[in-house]
Parts: C-alpha cells; structure tokens; sequence
C-alpha cells in the first residue's frame, strides 16, 4: 500500500516574539473601516498580509450614511449607502481580515513596530494604513451645538425619518448639500437650501434635480448666523449677504452639509500635515514616515469620492507589501524606538 507523507509547510512566525492575535503583531494595521481602509484591507488579506482594521465606530464609512449611491462602477442602477457599505466590510471579511468596530486614541510611529493604542487594547503593526476619513464641518453658530442630535443632523439617512410632513432647512451649496435636500423632500413638506452664494457648488446633475423638485427652495447669498429654539429646534436667523436683510426661516430641523474636515489629530507632530490638516503623501500613498501609508478622504481635499477612496486604499495596500518585503528582522521588542 502506497504510503502518503503529507507535508504542511511550517507556519511564518511573527518576526518578533509576539504572537500575531488578539493584541499582537501584525503586518498591516489598517485605521478606519470606509471605502479607502476596506479596500486597503482587501488587498492586503488577498496578499496573505495578517491584517488588523479598526473600523471606528461607523463601520463602512460615510457610504453606510448616505441614502444612494449613483456613481460607483459596476452598480449602473445605484446601490443603497449602506448595503455597499456591507459589501465592502463582506468583502474584506472573505479574506481572512480582522475588523474590530474600535478606534485608535494613540499612536507612536516612532517605534518600531508601530504602536497603536486604542482605549480597550494595544496592538503592534510592522506598517499601518491611516484611513480615518473625514468628518463634516460644523457651521459654529450659535444653537449649533445645544441642539446637534436634537433637531440639528449632518445624517439625512439617519435622521429625515423624523421630520415627515415638517419643513427643514439644509445648510450648504456642494454635492452632499443638494443630494441629501433632494433625498429629505421623501418625508418633508418643504427643504429650504440656505448657500452663502449665489451660485452652487454642485455638480450639474444635483443642481437639475434640486431645481426641479416642487419642495425644495433655495435662499442664495444668505447665511445662517443662528439656530433658534426653545426645547426644540424652531428655525434660523439668517442674514442675505448681498442685502445685509436678516430674517427667520421657521424650520423643525436643520441639516449641514458644509464640507468635511480630514480626522488627523491622532497624528499630529508625527505625520506631515498640509495647512487644512490633511495628510501629505506621494503618488505611491506613503507618508514621511516609512512604513506608515495614507488613503482615502484623510489625504484628499480635491476628489472625495468613493471610487477614488477605494482606489487609494488599493494602492497604499500594494505599497505596504512592498515594504514589508524589505522589512527587517524584527529581532527588537515590539515598541522599541526606531534608530
Ligand atoms: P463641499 O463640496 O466642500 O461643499 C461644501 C459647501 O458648504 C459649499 O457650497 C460651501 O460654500 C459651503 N460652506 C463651507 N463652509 C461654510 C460655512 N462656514 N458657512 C456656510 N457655507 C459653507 O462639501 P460636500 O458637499 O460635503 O462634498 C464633499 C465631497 O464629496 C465633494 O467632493 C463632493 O463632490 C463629494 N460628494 C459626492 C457625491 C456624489 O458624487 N454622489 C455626493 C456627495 C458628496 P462655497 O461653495 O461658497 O465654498
């Protein structure tokens, strides 16, 4: 009888003396669970790279907080926000990847491995994607935020439910200002677009279905200096800049979409920042320090988009293999300082 001597190739051990597991040593420590990150993530699993994402606390990103998405490739009839947002953690789950819904509150990327510090464990990574995305801006006007969460939003998705049959107002002039007036006129009676000028920033597409829609109207050139309310919210004072004529827009709710704000205070002093606080990277996603690449919303002011997020977090997935494959024995304790 034949005999078989099966052989399994030995297991890589963790260059260091860390077990890669529950807070051990990792190849690529991925920070933010969005489009750039899950991608990174996907990647980086597909390249048998042991793999951390700490999600953060929205899982799949900004998508999971918009109502549809009419422009990622491959969907020609649109797909809901948050079933791509599925898709991308489903996708990233497939291949092999540890996602924790935690996020990083510290970060040392002057040790070598890199320490990431979140507040319920530490976790060592030999590189690190930063993928924390951006969060929108506040107006930072008075009311703002004694009512935010009680009738102020920058969630349409989570919050239009609420205000069936009332009026809102929607604060702002570029894509998500319109997208999401146009998605709130579903449960509102009325959606008054409040832009600083007279002209929009949207997109053309927005700009023809916002213009067309019964419910929505726009008050050009004016801005909101207040949000007015008693237990609840009862409308804004605003101000036509053109004019100087001030008046109040009587409202149940208020939503601002005036841009977003890249999520780097965790990396400050360590990561090169451009003025506006975004990371500075090169075209192969790496950041000043090596070992540690950037995608996604956090590096770009310009683009913003889910496709272009995705592409980044591909790329900076590539890269990070590409490091890993000249990476020194790691004959150091983790979190010993670099030379
Ligand atoms: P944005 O394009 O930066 O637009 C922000 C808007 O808020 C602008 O109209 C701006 O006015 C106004 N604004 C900024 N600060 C203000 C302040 N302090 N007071 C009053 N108004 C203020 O931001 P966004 O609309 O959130 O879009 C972000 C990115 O996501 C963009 O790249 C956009 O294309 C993308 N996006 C894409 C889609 C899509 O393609 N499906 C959907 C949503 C968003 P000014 O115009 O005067 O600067």
């Amino acid at each position: 009888m034949l005999e078989l001597h099966l052989t399994t190739p030995e297991r890589e051990s963790p260059a260091s003396g860390l077990e890669a597991g529950e807070t051990g040593l990792y190849d690529l420590i991925v920070l933010g669970g969005g489009p750039a990150g899950l991608t990174a993530a996907i990647y980086a699993g597909r390249a048998r790279l042991r793999t951390l994402v700490l999600t953060g606390y929205l899982p799949g990103g900004q998508p999971a907080n918009t109502d549809v998405v009419e422009n990622f490739p491959a969907f020609p009839d649109g797909v809901a926000g948050p079933e791509l947002a599925q898709r991308f953690l489903q996708h990233a789950r497939r291949f092999g990847v540890r996602l924790e819904t935690d996020e990083a509150v510290k970060v040392d990327f002057s040790a070598r491995p890199f320490v990431i510090h979140t507040s319920k464990a530490t976790y060592y990574g030999k590189t690190v994607i930063v993928a924390t995305g951006a969060v929108p801006r506040r107006l930072g006007v008075p009311g703002e935020d004694r009512f935010f969460g009680r009738g102020v939003s920058s969630c349409a998705t989570c919050d239009g439910f609420f205000y069936r049959n009332r009026d809102v107002v929607v604060v702002g002039g570029g894509d998500s200002a319109l997208a999401e007036g146009i998605f709130l006129t579903r449960f509102a009676r009325q959606v008054t677009i409040v832009h600083r000028r007279d002209e929009l920033r949207a997109t053309k597409i927005y700009r023809e279905q916002a213009l067309a829609n019964p419910k929505i109207r726009f008050l050009l050139s004016t801005v909101v200096e207040e949000i007015l309310g008693d237990q609840t919210v009862s409308g804004v004072r605003v101000r036509n800049l053109k004019t100087g004529e001030t008046g109040i827009v009587e409202a149940d709710g208020v939503f601002i979409y005036v841009g977003m704000e890249p999520r780097t205070e965790l990396f400050a002093g360590q990561l090169e920042l451009d003025e506006h606080g975004y990371i500075v990277s090169d075209r192969r996603q790496r950041t000043n320090v090596p070992g540690v690449f950037v995608a996604g919303d956090v590096q770009d002011p310009l683009y913003r988009q889910i496709v272009v997020a995705a592409g980044s977090g591909a790329i900076a997935a590539m890269e990070a293999e590409k490091f890993l494959g000249g990476y020194p024995d790691v004959s150091s304790q983790p979190g010993s300082k670099a030379p």
